[in-house]
C-alpha cells in the first residue's frame, strides 16, 4: 500500500540525492508539504511521519484546517495569491508568507502581525518567466520592493520565491531557477540579508535544488493527485 509516510520518504530521498549531486550540505533544503485540498487528517498523518512544515494556498480552507490540527507542533506557510483585504487572518495564522508581490500587501501584513508573535517571515514572489498570467513582481521591480519590505517592522524578509511556467525542459527549468538565484545574489550584494530561495515543486525539485533552492514546496508527490475543491 502506498502511504503518505512512504511517499514522504521517497520525496526526502529525492531531495537528499539532488542536494548531494549539487555538492550542497545535507540540511541545505527544507521540505514544505503543500496540503491544499487535503483534509486535516492527512496533515496529521504526515506529521506522524515526521513532517512539520506545511503550505496552504487558500485562506478559507487553511483556517479551519489549521484550527483542526492546532494540537500539533506545525509551522504554516502561506503560498497562494493574497488579496490585501485578507492580510489580517494570514498575519495571525501563518509563520511565513511566500507570495508578497507588492508593497501594499507587505505593509498590511506588517500592520496586522500580532505583537505576541515573532515577526512574519516573508519572501518576495518574482515572475522569472515573464508570463502575463502569472503572479509575482517583475525582476526590475524586486529591488525597490525588497528594500521597502526589509524596512517594515513586523516582517522579516528572508528571500525570494518563484513559480516558473510548466515545462519538462530541464534546461529551461534550471534557467528560470538560476535567474531567481542571481537576483537574490544581487540583492545580497546591495546589503540585504537574504537566506531563502523558495523554488521547486513535485516535477522540478531536482532542477531547483541544483540552482540553490533552500525550500521546496511539494504537494502531489506526497499527497497524490489533488482533490477537487
Ligand atoms: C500547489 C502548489 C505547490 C505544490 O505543487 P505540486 O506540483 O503539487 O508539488 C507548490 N507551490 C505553490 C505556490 C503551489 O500553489
Amino acid at each position: 500500500m502506498i502511504t503518505i509516510a512512504s511517499r514522504l520518504q521517497a520525496v526526502r530521498e529525492r531531495i537528499q540525492a539532488a542536494t548531494a549531486a549539487a555538492g550542497r550540505p545535507p540540511d541545505a533544503v527544507r521540505l514544505i508539504a503543500v496540503s491544499k485540498t487535503f483534509p486535516a487528517e492527512v496533515v496529521r498523518e504526515a506529521c506522524q511521519a515526521g513532517q512539520h512544515a506545511f503550505g496552504e494556498n487558500y485562506l478559507q480552507e487553511a483556517t479551519s484546517k489549521i484550527e483542526a490540527v492546532s494540537d500539533l507542533p506545525l509551522e504554516w506557510h502561506f503560498i497562494g495569491p493574497l488579496q490585501s483585504n485578507k492580510t489580517r487572518p494570514v498575519a495571525a495564522l501563518f509563520s511565513w508568507v511566500h507570495t508578497v508581490d507588492r508593497l501594499k500587501l507587505a505593509e498590511r501584513l506588517s500592520a496586522a502581525r500580532p505583537d505576541a508573535l515573532a515577526p512574519l517571515q516573508v519572501c518576495i514572489q518574482v515572475n522569472v518567466s515573464s508570463e502575463e498570467s502569472k503572479s509575482g513582481c517583475r525582476r526590475e521591480e524586486a529591488f525597490e520592493l525588497a528594500d521597502a519590505v526589509a524596512r517594515l517592522p513586523r516582517l522579516r524578509l528572508r528571500g525570494l520565491m518563484t513559480i516558473p511556467e510548466l515545462t519538462s525542459d530541464t534546461a529551461l527549468q534550471r534557467q528560470r531557477f538560476a535567474a531567481l538565484r542571481q537576483l537574490k545574489d544581487e540583492l545580497v550584494a546591495r546589503g540585504l540579508e537574504l537566506d531563502t530561495l523558495s523554488m521547486g515543486m513535485s516535477d522540478d525539485l531536482e532542477a531547483a535544488i541544483a540552482e540553490g533552492a533552500t525550500m521546496v514546496r511539494i504537494g502531489r508527490a506526497i499527497f497524490g493527485p489533488r482533490r477537487p475543491r
